[in-house]
């Protein structure tokens, strides 16, 4: 698995992806970056596939206890016939993205 550091600290793992800057993140970073700004209430933040790190999150696997962008969730849910079905997977949202259905 390719490591990915922080844009902002350069040291820690990235964890969350904001669309509004294309920022990748750490958890400590994204908070202290975005806490300073009234205005980041309507930033979109994703958390980082877990598998590329490249790209943000769409769906969560609980049986992989993962988070998947698109690409990554098809490899890995369509190359086995039995996974999309059997393993438990939602679609994510951004943290302050569109209403939930
Ligand atoms: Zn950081
Ligand atoms: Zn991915
Ligand atoms: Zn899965």
């Amino acid at each position: 698995m390719m490591l990915v550091l922080c844009d902002y600290c350069d040291s820690k793992t990235v964890v969350i992806f904001c669309r509004a800057d294309s920022a990748k993140l750490c958890i400590s970073c994204d908070q202290y970056v975005h806490s300073a700004n009234a205005l980041s209430l309507k930033y979109v933040h994703s958390q980082i596939c877990n598998n590329c790190r490249n790209e943000p999150a769409a769906v969560r696997c609980a049986t992989d206890n993962l988070v998947l962008c698109n690409d990554c969730d098809s490899d890995t849910h369509n190359s086995s016939f039995v996974a999309s079905s059997i393993h438990a997977r939602h679609r994510l949202y951004g943290f302050s993205g569109c209403p939930l259905p």
